[in-house]
This record gives structure tokens, sequence and C-alpha cells, in this order.
């Protein structure tokens, strides 16, 4: 059961009316609770006559555009293409939310910006072990759908809506339902009592869900379904240990120009077998693969990322990444790397 204790909504209450302007800042790779917590704040502080600003450390694929207001969008930096303005930006705010992250190495470039600003820093946040001194405020849970449903609590706690979501702007009910589905992945995952509340409230306040599940789900090129159909019937192993594993390499990628966006949801899939504990995504950059694990329940895809992927995230689903050369010689040894360090995992 969530509740924003009176006093954290007072601080931040307060730590808003104090500040003129206010920054957003989320993860790297957004994915939808990353732009859907975002613009919720913003939509709600651009109300409240504040001069707002989001921030994200890399390109926001094109299936999450839906989620921006225009004004909002306009006012949004990323930070591998215009660094010097989120860097000013950051260095101008007074007050800085921090949604859906648990530690500033989370937004990859934006990290030394954050930890050299005086701005105070309220954190937002549903993933395991929050990185609590570098924040003023945390609001920190981890028995929620996503960091939408936090951000929801917390607006529901402030005096202009007064607990009534009929009196979000738009744009922030919007934003808030986008980012909770998405997290939920249509409430097949993490939804608790209070997500399906949330949700009800929103639907009553006339948030329009089914154009919000259309923008997600009907928003793909013919790439992806194709993608898709190789990785299943060509790409992916199962182990002995109930370990799926997908390996997307940059000839992949190239040849179904894979962008940003195109593979949400790929590492869900193969859970669908009865047999398979454990599904593992690797999808290649420079230097670098990034990695997506999910896991069911009885097995940790948070310690299995945190242990073999120098990453980390939740539960049931976490990432990370598996550089080469330092963790692997080549790129061509990493499914002899998962095969090792996934049977390690199962046989202790
Ligand atoms: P995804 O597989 O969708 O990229 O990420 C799943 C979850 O793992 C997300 O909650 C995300 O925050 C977390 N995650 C993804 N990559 C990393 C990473 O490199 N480090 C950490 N600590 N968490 C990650
Ligand atoms: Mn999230």
């Amino acid at each position: 059961m969530i509740k924003i204790d009176a006093n954290t909504s007072g601080v931040i209450h307060d730590l808003v009316s104090r500040s003129s302007k206010i920054t957003t800042v989320s993860h790297t790779h957004p994915d939808g609770d990353a732009v859907g917590s975002s613009v919720a704040m913003a939509c709600w502080l651009k109300s409240l006559g504040k001069d707002v600003a989001c921030i994200f450390p890399d390109s926001i694929g094109s299936n999450l555009e839906f989620i921006f207001p225009s004004d909002i969008r306009k006012s949004t930096i990323v930070c591998t293409e215009d660094p010097k303005g989120a860097e000013a930006r950051i260095g101008e705010s007074d007050l800085i939310f921090c949604l859906d992250f648990n530690a500033f190495n989370r937004t990859e470039g934006l990290a030394g910006m954050l930890a050299s600003s005086k701005a105070p820093k309220i954190l937002i946040d549903h993933h395991l072990s929050p990185d609590a001194a570098s924040f003023d405020v945390c609001v920190s849970e981890t028995a929620v759908s996503s960091a939408s449903e936090l951000a929801y609590y917390v607006l529901m706690t402030m005096p202009e809506t007064g607990g009534k979501a009929s009196r979000l702007p738009a744009g922030s009910a919007k934003a808030l339902m986008a980012g909770m589905t998405t997290d939920t992945n249509n409430f097949a995952n993490s939804t608790y009592p209070s997500t399906l509340r949330m949700a009800s409230e929103l639907l009553d306040a006339g948030v329009d869900r089914d154009s919000i599940v259309a923008e997600i789900n009907w928003c793909y090129g013919e790439n992806r379904l194709r993608l898709i159909g190789t990785a299943m019937k060509d790409l992916m192993t199962i182990t002995p240990d109930g370990v799926s594993y997908i390996i997307l390499d940059k000839a992949t990628l190239d040849r179904y120009d894979v962008r940003e966006g195109d593979t949400e949801g790929l590492v869900n899939m193969p859970l669908a077998i009865r047999g398979v504990r454990m599904s593992i995504m690797l999808k290649q950059d420079e230097g670098y693969f990034r990695v997506s694990v999910r896991s069911k329940k009885g097995t940790s895809a948070n310690t299995l990322a945190k242990e073999s992927f120098n990453g980390g995230g939740h539960e049931l689903a976490a990432g990370g990444k598996l550089f080469f050369p330092k963790d692997i010689a080549s790129p061509e040894d990493a499914a002899a790397y998962i095969e090792k360090v996934t049977k390690d995992f199962f046989a202790r």
C-alpha cells in the first residue's frame, strides 16, 4: 500500500514553491516509464508557471514521442545531441527531479553534471538499492509498478490536486498512464492494488487509454516483426538450465535497421516457454553489449545482472553491459560467457 508521508510531500511542495527553474532527469536509453514520469512532472510544474526542462542522457525512441505535448518536447534536451545545453541547464536549475533511476551512473553523460550541481534533488524511483546519499529527498519504493505510479501518488498529495486525478494537467495524466502501461507490459507484471487504483482514477479523469495502448503497440515498422521472426527461429538458444539467450550482433542489427525501441519486449518472449526460467538478450554496441535479463518468480534477474553484467535493476527485470575486451575477449565469445555464468548461477 503506497503512502507518501505528509512530511515528504510537504518538503517537495516547499522546494517546488521556492524554485523557478526546475529540471527533470531520467536514465540512459529512456523507456516509457522514464519518459512518462518525466513528462508528467514537467506538465504539472509548467501548470504551476515554472520554467521547466526535461533532460535525457540519450535519444528517445520514436515510439515514445506520443507521450510529449509539443511545448514539453521543445524544452527537452538530449545530452548526446546537446551536451553543452544539458550542462548549462543543470547548472542553472534551482531544483532537479530525478525519475526512474537509483544512482547518478544510470544517467551516463549527465552523472558528472548531477554530482557537481548544488541544486536540491528529489528522487522518485522504484529500483532496488537507491543511492540515497546523492538525493535531498528520496521517494523510493519497489512494491509499485513504475516511477510513473509513484509520481502519480506524489502528485495526488500536492495541494493543487488535492487527491483528485481530474485536477492533473491532461498531459500529466496521459504520461502517467503511458509510463505505467509500458513498465507493467500492459498489466502483465508488477501490477499492485495501487497500480489498478491509479489506472482506475486516471480513466475516471478521462484519460484515453485505448489510444495510449494503440500508440504503444501499433507503432512499429515491418523491420521489428522480421527481426523477431529471425530471433525466435534462428537466434534463440535454450540451455539445459532453462535459460534462453538471444544475441543481436552488429550484422543482425544492421540487417534489420534496428533503432531504439525496435527490440522493446523481445526479451520477455522466451519466458512464454514453460521450462524457461530466465531470458537474456544482448544487443551489440561500441565496445560492449547492452544486456537485458528477465526471469520468472524464484529466479533473480537482478542478481545475475549485478554479478555478471555490470548492472542491476529489479528482481525480475534487470539489465547491464558486457564489455569487450574487458569481460570477454571479443563479441564472438558472448555465447560462451552466458553459458558459463548462467551454469554457475544455477549450480549453487
Ligand atoms: P531493460 O532490459 O528494459 O533495458 O532494463 C530492465 C531494467 O534493468 C530497468 O529497470 C533498468 O533500469 C535496469 N537496467 C538496465 N540496464 C541497466 C544497467 O546498465 N545498470 C543498472 N544498474 N540497471 C540497468
Ligand atoms: Mn521504471
